[in-house]
């Protein structure tokens, strides 16, 4: 989609990342008129998935679980809906010595991949891919937004749904909101994703990894509806991936490898192997506030960053973000 020069949306969501998307959700939903916009080719940010020539791997989030009663419901919708399944595979915990079993809890997936939860939130609203917010200002009656190829809006109301440093970073040092969106720091994560020739001798799916290196591993190829080719993804911890993260892809890959043949305690030479780095994986200390408003400026923050760090605290955020602007543009 392309953006005329000075169009005026209602309400421009930036980011569309699961908080941002079902923050559209709700608000087109209940009738109200929103823009999308994400610096990415497609939707789902941290909720990515990667499709190879044999394998497809979920390098971002894993799967997701549902505590609140509002996500419950969905998840029974996205479930009829052919977009959500449950994983069954073996969790196991590794301590540096023993493997123990984890306790059983619901497990979703997005099927064929994480992502499809994305495409299917962002259904048919208006998306503009490829569009990075470079500027906004506040005018005192609607927000001037400036984008990277040099498209600019207005909007009447703006929902930033970014992990906390870059929307910070967009607000700048004087704005009111600042300190307290800076204060959240965000740990990077390496993800290596591998496919192998044969199944690997591994008595666990997904195992969290309390020593070394490694903070989780997976075999992508247990999840529902995936390709059947031996597909994992292998994790580095926040401390590990913060020491190195300006190491190179290849180098990271040797020692997540090499970690995981030793977890695995087997030899693994994958005829497939990829690295990606997520900058801002997840946040340190994320806050529980479920979104950040500023109504003086027609302004809401939503990000798993304001609600818990994890895919039902981002789709909880985008929610109380929408709650919020539709109970004040109702006032307005
Ligand atoms: C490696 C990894 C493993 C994880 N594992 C799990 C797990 O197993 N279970 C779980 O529940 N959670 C997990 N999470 C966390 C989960 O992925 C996130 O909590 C959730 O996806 C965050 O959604 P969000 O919408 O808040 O942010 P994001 O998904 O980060 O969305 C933000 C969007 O903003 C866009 N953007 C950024 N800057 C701009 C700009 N200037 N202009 C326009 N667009 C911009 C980005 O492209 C992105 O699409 C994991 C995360 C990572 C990285």
């Amino acid at each position: 989609m392309t953006l005329d020069l000075l169009a005026t949306v209602d309400i421009a969501v930036i980011g569309a990342g699961l908080a941002g998307l079902s923050c559209a959700r709700h608000l087109s939903n209940a009738g109200a008129k929103v823009a999308i916009f994400d610096k990415a080719r497609g939707v789902g940010g941290r909720l990515a998935t990667r499709r190879g020539s044999l394998a497809c791997f979920d390098h971002g989030a894993q799967y997701f679980t549902a505590r609140a009663p509002e996500l419950v419901l969905a998840v029974a919708d996205w479930q009829a809906d052919g977009v959500v399944e449950q994983w069954q595979g073996r969790i196991r915990a590794f301590d540096g010595t023993h493997f123990a079993p984890v306790p059983s809890e619901r497990r979703y997936v997005g099927v064929p991949g994480m992502s499809s939860l994305a495409q299917h939130l962002l259904g048919k609203l208006p998306f503009f891919a490829e569009h990075r917010l470079l500027e906004l200002a506040w005018n005192g009656h609607d927000w001037r937004l400036k984008f990277e190829d040099g498209g600019r809006c207005h909007a009447r109301w703006l929902v930033l749904a970014l992990p906390a440093p870059q929307a910070a970073a967009l607000l700048g040092m004087e704005h009111p909101l600042y300190a307290q969106v800076a204060s959240v720091s965000m740990a990077p994560c390496w993800s290596v994703m591998l496919r192998c020739a044969r199944p690997l001798p591994c008595e666990f799916d997904g195992c969290f990894v309390n020593a070394g290196l490694l903070s989780w591993v997976a075999r992508d190829s247990s999840k529902p509806s995936r390709p059947r080719s031996e597909a994992w993804v292998l994790h580095a911890s926040p401390v590990w991936s913060r020491q190195h993260v300006r190491e190179s892809p290849e180098a990271v890959t040797v020692a997540l490898l090499s970690a995981f043949a030793r977890l695995a305690n087997t030899r693994i030479e994958p005829p497939e192997v990829n690295a990606h780095r997520w900058l801002y994986a997840m946040a340190d200390q994320p806050l529980q506030f479920g979104c950040l408003g500023l109504l003086d400026q027609h302004l809401v923050l939503a990000g798993d960053w304001l609600n818990g760090s994890r895919v039902e605290g981002a789709w909880l955020s985008g929610l109380r973000s929408a709650e919020w602007l539709l109970a004040l543009s109702a006032k307005a």
